[in-house]
């Protein structure tokens, strides 16, 4: 669980295409950008400033959206493998993770109706250190990734946050009536 190789080259980064100025992995239609950490943590801080506690809900939703278009990502990869089933599924999707950045992921329990996953290193949890729970992007993305490929609402919490002093992240995605 969560053994991958931190020191090798990430597959993500390796099969980035870039043509006219615009960067892609392999052939999939999703378009990245590269952002410095520091500039996500100004956006964050800015989004904060504007609207307070509501930057829970601003982030979360943002990243539902990017976790959707990761989605598809992690689908394109299942299908060259030719391989299905939902724990490979969470693997990949948590591989790609790591593999964008994110740190180091680990995938805790895979059902239909329950994923549970720590992030060791988030993005949002490096830059902030405010005693409360903070990564509501990767949370986002993580219900995002989940919602796409199981087509079924789901809902993450965040219930260990390293911003609030814990050793790790924990989300906790559930299924969803609503
Ligand atoms: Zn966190």
């Amino acid at each position: 669980m969560g053994c991958y190789d931190m020191t090798g080259t990430s597959r993500a980064v390796r099969d980035l295409k870039f043509e006219k100025g615009e960067l892609t992995i392999a052939n999939g239609s999703e378009r990245y950008i590269l952002i410095p950490l520091r500039a996500y943590g100004a956006l964050y801080d800015s989004i904060e400033e504007i609207v307070g506690d509501a930057v829970s809900g601003v982030l979360y939703a943002a990243g539902k959206s990017i976790g959707r278009g990761l989605a598809e990502e992690v689908k394109r990869r299942m299908d060259e493998r030719k391989v299905s089933g939902l724990e490979e599924l969470a693997r990949d999707a948590v591989k790609l993770l790591e593999e964008l950045g994110f740190g180091k992921v680990e995938l805790v329990e895979s059902k239909p109706e329950k994923f549970i996953v720590r992030m060791y290193s988030s993005a949002t949890s490096v830059h902030a250190r405010k005693g409360k729970a903070v990564c509501h992007l990767e949370r986002g993305m993580l219900a995002g990734i989940a919602e796409d490929i199981m087509g079924k609402h789901y809902v993450a919490r965040e219930v260990k946050c390293r911003a609030k002093g814990d050793p790790y992240c924990e989300f906790i995605i559930m299924e969803s009536k609503y």
